[in-house]
């Protein structure tokens, strides 16, 4: 069992005490970190299965990422967009080759990105495929997830995330996830696009039908509407794949990234598209003082090039492949399944599974529920055989124990 001492508790206190209560975090206070691992102010050690929520699949502290930052730090870190600096040059155009379009509009959280596809794509429903004002719809998934800003949760349909903060921005309409059917009957000549994620992480680990992202986007080139992929927490090799939409070889007009584009040290996003959209945009549209700044671009650019030179989509899909049948093998009566895909598990129980989660952290996992009962399983991507072994081991321990 880990212990806590007088440290962690103040610690506890005063984010309790001076911090808003938005998030229900476990009561663990990290203090320093490297690869897969994370050590507490009491100097305990816990192997991350959470990533900050896929930020971090080059693992902590990557030194190649640190280099590249502090050596932009000594430079040059902020000109804001009103002058030209030269970092963002070279990692746009790497970001760009990588994924495989031909602009890239940079941002900073998730969400920003989110927000800049909404409205290329509303703005290409407008002028191009000729919408009527303001009547432009977007078709989203149930239990999906966009970020936190009015707009993001205008598309969601997850109460708690929605009550009492209306009237929430219109124009989004839901249908459940794996459901071409659904999807066909809702795109009409006012779908300007769909946006998806091609799992779900934060919806519990959502793993559509086979085929399923495939039917999606011929529907939306035979109504002549856009397809969005969010793949801020299922891009950079955490799938398995460089992007999880390459398992099912499709191409998404729009592609919305971020999260491990910073490789954990700085926030770095960006909407992706083919010129003829991106250039919907003109001068004064759309902006952030920080989109673009060189610290960011230096960072990104370092931790694009960890994810490609490590060949980490490739040790995702060997680790995770290893992790699935090791949770299947341990057979727990509690346990409805196992799923996901590369480094993105989830373990769904037949109870909340806060309970497991904190019976894996007292053995040295920190892991978190998501959507009440499963557990999300993302390690850094850089995972080796025996933090494997040590995961599985933690886990038929904790079961057992709930069981
Ligand atoms: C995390 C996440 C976001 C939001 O990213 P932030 O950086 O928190 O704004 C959006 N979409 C998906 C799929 C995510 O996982």
């Amino acid at each position: 069992m880990h212990g806590t001492s007088d440290r962690t508790r103040a610690l506890i206190a005063t984010d309790e005490r001076y911090g808003a209560h938005n998030y229900h975090p476990l009561d663990v206070v990290v203090a320093r970190a490297e690869g897969v691992w994370l050590w507490d102010v009491e100097g305990n050690r816990y192997l991350d299965c959470i990533s900050a929520y896929s930020a971090v699949n080059q693992g902590h502290c990557h030194p190649r990422i640190y280099a590249a930052m502090v050596e932009q730090a000594r430079n040059l870190t902020l000109t804001s967009r009103a002058l030209r600096n030269d970092r963002m040059p070279g990692f746009l155009e790497k970001l760009t080759r990588l994924a495989g379009f031909e602009a890239a509009l940079p941002m900073n959280t998730g969400v920003e990105a989110v927000e800049t596809a909404i409205k290329l794509v509303r703005r290409w429903g407008y002028r191009v495929k000729g919408i009527p004002a303001d009547r432009a719809e977007i078709v989203v998934f149930n239990d999906n997830f966009h970020g936190r800003t009015s707009a993001a949760i205008g598309a969601s349909t997850t109460p708690e995330y929605k009550a009492d903060f209306g009237p929430l921005t219109p124009g989004f309409v839901a249908v459940p996830f794996g459901d071409a059917d659904a999807l066909q009957r809702a795109l009409t000549p006012n779908t300007a696009a769909i946006l998806i994620e091609p799992i779900q992480g934060e919806g519990g680990v959502n793993v559509p039908p086979e085929g399923f992202l495939k039917r999606a986007w011929a529907a939306c080139r035979e109504h002549d509407v856009l397809f969005v992929a969010d793949e801020i927490q299922t891009g950079f090799g955490r799938t398995g794949d460089l992007f999880a939409c390459d398992y099912d070889g499709i191409k998404p007009d729009v592609m919305v990234v971020g999260k491990a584009l910073g490789g954990g040290f700085y926030p770095v996003s960006a909407a992706l598209a083919d010129r003829k959209l991106m250039d919907l945009f003109a001068p004064g549209d759309h902006g952030s003082t920080f989109g673009g700044n060189p610290l960011g671009s230096a960072v990104a650019e370092a931790a694009l090039a960890v994810i490609v030179e490590e060949n980490l989509a490739a040790r995702a899909r060997y680790a995770g492949a290893a992790i699935v049948q090791g949770l299947r093998a341990i057979a727990s009566p509690l346990v409805r399944e196992v799923r996901g895909r590369g480094l993105l598990i989830g373990i769904e129980l037949d109870r909340p599974a806060r309970e497991l989660s904190q019976a894996l952290l007292a053995r040295g996992v920190a892991a978190k529920d998501t959507h009440e009962r499963v557990l999300r399983i993302a390690p850094p991507l850089v995972i080796d055989d025996a933090a494997i072994a040590f995961l599985l081991d933690a886990c038929r321990q904790a079961l057992a124990t709930l069981g």
